[in-house]
């Protein structure tokens, strides 16, 4: 039976005049909206007391098995405002199997697709209000999960949490498109085989943070991970998926691995990439085809994308050697060109011709 996200209105909103002024300027994960969704699922009775209540603290015991073990994962995705201010999801179907996958490997239970969706439908509906407008701005989705069984036993919880909660989001490039520079990292991995790469859970990004700040050292703004048993193949950034286009007009990123996670943006490239009269290839890529090819010419233009950012492009790689500069430090072609188009889908400046959108 799906889940009922009943709505408990909070009897302290936030002032009007205060959201306005927040969505004017929401920055990233700052502020929160007004509401929550949440549901329990416990081995009993599966999942149940599913609801949308007031936004607040999560009462926790210290016991709870996340706080110990890490037993958590999340998912990230966006509500985009159209012009005639219709509220609109991209490819919710893709988060909520993923979600399902990183529950799987966290020996977490599944939450039913429907269920994802109608909890995501249910508080964006609540707080519609806070989807911003204009610009590349958005209602921010953050999807958890995680053990709250009091117990200090190594096994799967017993009783787990489901939380939704959202932010308004402003445009990732508010000053316009920049290149960003990438450290390649020799120091640390970000996932091994039969680990946890491949899924969104907490624990990934908590050992991606010493090597982010490796980087940003070395004046880069994100990492790259090479992967972990031989140090050699281009894996993906502690945040984004990588692609490369090549001369030969190939869009090509690294192929899917099990220690790389499966961007839903990395996905839809792959789908569009045909439109935009580039061959999509899936393979192994090495560090150093990469950075001969960015030398020679091989390689024009490399970008990083994922949900928060769309596509990034990277001006420039850094390793203890040296540094790697990409094409003539513009924005490429089409880099430009792919990010646009999966802006324009999103918010309905072009026809959704892969049915991606989901009206709230
Ligand atoms: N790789 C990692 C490690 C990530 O955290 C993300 C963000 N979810 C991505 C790639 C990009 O995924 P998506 O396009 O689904 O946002």
């Amino acid at each position: 039976m799906s889940l009922i996200f009943d709505v408990h209105p909070t009897s302290d909103p936030m002032p009007a005049r205060r959201r306005e002024e927040i969505l004017a300027n929401p920055g990233f994960g700052q502020h929160f909206t007004d509401h929550m969704a949440v549901a329990t699922w416990t081995a009993a009775d599966g999942w149940h007391d599913s609801a949308v209540v007031p936004y607040g603290p999560i009462r926790l015991d210290p016991a709870a098995a996340v706080l110990h073990y890490a037993q958590e994962i999340f998912e990230g995705l966006k509500a985009y405002r159209h012009d005639d201010g219709s509220i609109w999801l991209f490819r919710p179907d893709q988060n909520a199997a993923r979600m399902q996958r990183s529950a799987r490997r966290l020996a977490l239970p599944e939450l039913p697709a429907e269920d994802f969706l109608s909890s995501i439908t249910t508080l964006v509906g609540t707080d519609a209000d806070w989807v911003p407008s204009g610009g590349e701005t958005s209602l921010y989705l953050r999807p958890f999960m995680f053990a709250s069984e009091p117990f200090l036993g190594v096994r799967p919880a017993q009783r787990v949490s489901y939380v939704l909660i959202a932010s308004p989001a402003g445009a990732y490039f508010a000053q316009g498109v920049k290149p960003v520079n990438i450290w390649i990292t020799e120091s640390y991995s970000r996932a091994g085989r039969g680990g946890t790469g491949a899924a969104k859970c907490g624990g990934n990004y908590a050992s991606s943070l010493l090597a982010q700040s490796e980087a940003a050292e070395q004046g880069c703004e994100q990492v790259l991970f090479p992967d972990s048993a031989e140090g050699k193949w281009v894996e993906e950034l502690g945040g984004m998926n990588v692609y490369l286009v090549t001369n030969a007009g190939e869009l090509v990123t690294p192929e899917l691995t099990g220690s790389i996670l499966e961007g839903v943006t990395r996905d839809s490239i792959l789908k569009l990439a045909t439109d935009e009269g580039l061959t999509p290839v899936e393979r192994k890529v090495s560090v150093e085809e990469l950075l001969r090819g960015i030398a020679d010419g091989a390689i024009r233009e490399v970008f990083a994308c994922g949900t928060a950012a769309v596509v990034t492009p990277i001006g420039a790689f850094k390793d203890i050697d040296g540094e790697y500069p990409v094409g003539d430090g513009a924005v490429g072609e089409v880099t430009q060109k792919v990010r646009r188009e999966l802006l324009d889908i999103q918010y309905g400046r072009a026809e959704d011709r892969y049915g991606w959108m989901t009206k709230i």
